[in-house]
């Protein structure tokens, strides 16, 4: 029995680029084509780990309104977590009874050159550090998965600088590469047909090395001390009206705790009360 846990992001999907690939307004036949390719993406990995050897999939939907993908348009055999809000968000509903974690459609931490969309969970979040190290959504996403529930991050795709990015944290992890970026919203795709066979290809292969999945979990110490920067200090404001965080200067807050998942909580609950400051802009 090897169940597995699908965390689908958008902004790393080939041919994406655009913020108009991302959200349904104001293009929505843009976005309706950015899921599409999306769905394409997943189901490649989805087929060829049926295939070989996966007896349980869960796609979490995790980006933006997470109700990108549904239900009719995903393999049948697979369960899919679609919406929001949920705890953990872009790792919602992992537990210590997966197997391992594969990562589709991923992108770059905020202020990375050549990175495609790149930012980090929220547009105010300039940068997020845990223990004195900036992580991305990648690195945030599997030091949980290892941290709290020893899942392994065991495959990642997305853009060529998120695939750099993941490998400072785990050197030897499969990847599927899907374009170069050249700007922020500009890049390179790699042609669908080898980005599709790549993806059945590692797969394969990552299906058929499962006794090796345990070289990729993470290792970090706690506690954990988190720094949350944001991009302004009205961000930075509004966030420090959650009790608990410490101020370090004009846009950075610190939280530190035991437990990773309850940073990983912080972090979530920061820049999910910035909704509120909309009014504001
Ligand atoms: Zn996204």
């Amino acid at each position: 029995m090897t169940k597995l846990y699908i965390s689908a992001d958008l902004e790393g999907a080939c041919g994406v680029v655009s913020p108009h690939h991302c959200a349904t307004t104001p293009d929505r036949e843009a976005y309706d084509w950015a899921v599409s390719q999306l769905e394409m993406e997943v189901a490649a990995v989805v087929e060829t780990a049926l295939d070989h050897g996966a007896s349980e999939i869960v796609i979490n939907d995790s980006h933006c309104t997470m109700t990108n993908l549904t239900v009719e348009r995903v393999d049948p055999r697979v369960s899919l977590l679609s919406g929001k809000p949920k705890r953990c968000a872009m790792s919602a509903g992992l537990d210590a009874g997966f197997d391992g974690a594969i990562y589709i459609g991923y992108h770059a931490k905020a202020g990375t050159h050549q990175g495609v969309l790149s930012h980090t969970f929220h547009s105010k979040l300039f940068d997020v550090s845990v223990n004195g190290v900036s992580y991305g959504e990648g690195g945030i996403n599997a030091l949980y998965a290892s941290l709290e529930f020893g899942v392994p991050l065991i495959l990642a795709s997305g853009d060529r600088a998120f695939i750099e990015e993941i490998h400072q944290l785990s050197p030897d992890l499969p990847t599927v590469e899907t374009k170069v970026g050249l700007t922020q919203t500009s890049a390179l795709n790699h042609p669908l047909e080898n980005v599709l066979e790549d993806y059945a290809a590692k797969t394969r292969q990552v299906l058929e090395r499962q006794a090796q999945w345990s070289e990729h979990l993470l290792n970090l110490n706690g506690p954990y001390d988190l720094k949350v920067t944001f991009i302004d200090t009205l961000a930075a404001d509004a966030a420090n009206t959650i009790p608990g965080l410490t101020r370090l200067d004009g846009r950075t807050l610190q939280f530190k705790a035991d437990r990773f998942q309850t940073i990983y909580q912080m972090l979530q609950t920061s820049y999910s009360i910035l909704a509120y400051t909309h009014y504001l802009e």
